[in-house]
């Protein structure tokens, strides 16, 4: 098929359920850059949504899947171990945010692995409820889309929807303020008020602490708008947890793999999850997720209970292995937390900035999981990512505010951090003039 006819090909042929930023049709990526099959190099500030985190075609990553397609590509994991698999576990353990978390199971998605922790904190706890935080991301399968309250447009007529999940709000009241009312009119500066005690009203009035199981938390949260939670919010659920034995599961699909600056963005409060969910960077692109806990919750759960077909795959493994080693011989949280000190200060001296000032209502985040959230109700975001496409990168926006997000490969280099900054403060500019 000629180059020329591939896009309308695909949009002809392919699902349009699942929409699309662009159009274009990529061919190849290297490093922070993709290139169409038009030749348009573009400057990748999205990682394929904070997957390929080492960048497009990590050598060291391509080369373990390469050897690994010629050695074993497919075990199964409910025939035998997977060399690769336990690979990666024995790569994984130390990196965990606590030794507690010793036992491993791997899936494909990041969906199908919060299914498992939903499955493993049923089980486990033998209670049926789960709660989870409003604006949160878990998945489009039925059991997450239930649990899926950052737009409605994941749901909508999809119901009935997996039961038993209810919601409390997350922490960012500057979403809750003045600006975000519907008619302006209203002043309710902390109308979220304080969303531990919202919580502890949950567990009193909808759903009891004896019959919920879990409390599942984006510690980050990231489609609902990359809002960090203020300090000491999640130790707050920690305590709740304990107090009325409900696990506390962290999905660290998107903050995790070192997103945030840390390897894992609990780390930053010091919390202790009962199960962690991972999925997108672990593998920098292979399908790979997992869910680890400690052992004696996982060995609750009956021998066959859990599996799948392609669960574990051995090439996604292989990678996974490869990704691991190059977060330590590459020093990948250094280059996170210098490269995002310099986006963030580009976004912040915008937002300081008596012209492009006015378009923005807040720049936040943490590592390289940074947001400029724009000033309400001008779709400015739309406008800004617009520009930036025109100018041959892409960008992503995120939640239901007018937020742009910023998720560049973890090892950006100084280079193309720069040019990525020009290119984000001349569409700020050009949105502005
Ligand atoms: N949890 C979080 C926090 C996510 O961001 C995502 C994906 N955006 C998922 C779960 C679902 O992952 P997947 O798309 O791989 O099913």
């Amino acid at each position: 098929m000629s180059v020329s006819k591939l896009a309308e090909f695909g949009v002809k042929h392919v699902a349009r359920g699942i929409g699309r930023l662009s159009n274009h049709v990529l061919e190849s990526g290297a490093g922070s850059y993709v290139t169409t099959t038009e030749g348009r190099k573009m400057l990748d500030f999205t990682s394929g949504i904070g997957v390929t985190n080492l960048g497009h075609c990590h050598p060291a990553v391509t080369k373990a899947a390469q050897e690994q397609v010629g050695t074993l590509v497919h075990g199964q994991v409910n025939i035998a171990f997977q060399k690769p698999y336990l690979e990666l576990v024995e790569s994984l353990l130390p990196m965990m945010p606590h030794k507690s978390l010793d036992t491993f199971f791997f899936w494909n998605s990041g969906s199908e692995a919060v299914e498992a922790a939903v499955k493993l904190a049923r089980h486990a706890t033998k209670k049926q409820n789960i709660i989870v935080m409003q604006g949160s991301y878990h998945g489009r399968t039925f059991g997450t889309m239930a649990m899926t309250r950052s737009k409605t447009i994941y749901g909508e007529n999809y119901a009935p929807l997996m039961p038993g999940v209810f919601s409390v709000p997350f922490p960012y009241c500057k979403q809750c303020s003045i600006s975000h009312s519907t008619d302006g009119k209203f002043g309710f500066e902390n109308c979220c008020m304080d969303p531990v005690l919202q919580l502890e009203l949950l567990l009193k009035r909808e759903t009891a602490p004896s019959d919920t199981a879990a409390i599942f938390v984006e510690p980050v949260l990231g489609e609902g708008g990359y809002v960090p939670p203020p300090a000491g919010y999640l130790a707050a659920l920690r305590k709740i947890c304990d107090k009325h034995n409900i696990l506390l599961v962290c999905d660290e699909v998107q903050c995790g793999f070192g997103r945030t600056g840390k390897m894992f963005a609990v780390e930053h409060w010091d919390v202790r999850p009962d199960v962690l969910i991972m999925a997108k960077g672990i593998a920098n692109g292979f399908p790979l997720s997992g869910i680890v806990s400690r052992k004696e919750l996982m060995d609750k759960q009956n021998p066959g209970s859990m599996g799948g077909t392609y669960a574990g795959n051995a090439v996604s493994c292989a990678a996974g292995v490869a990704v691991a080693k190059a977060f330590k011989e590459e020093k990948i949280l250094d280059n996170v937390n210098a490269r995002g000190a310099e986006l963030k200060d580009a976004l912040q001296a915008a937002w300081k900035d008596s012209k492009t000032g006015k378009l923005i209502y807040d720049v936040r985040g943490l590592g390289l999981m940074l947001a400029l959230e724009c000033t309400p109700g001008k779709g400015y975001a739309s406008k800004i990512q617009a520009k930036c496409m025109e100018k041959d990168m892409l960008v992503l926006t995120t939640s239901i505010y007018d937020t742009l997000r910023f998720i560049p490969p973890l090892n950006i280099t100084k280079e193309d951090m720069a040019a990525g900054i020009k290119i984000i403060t001349d569409a700020i500019n050009e949105v502005a003039a």
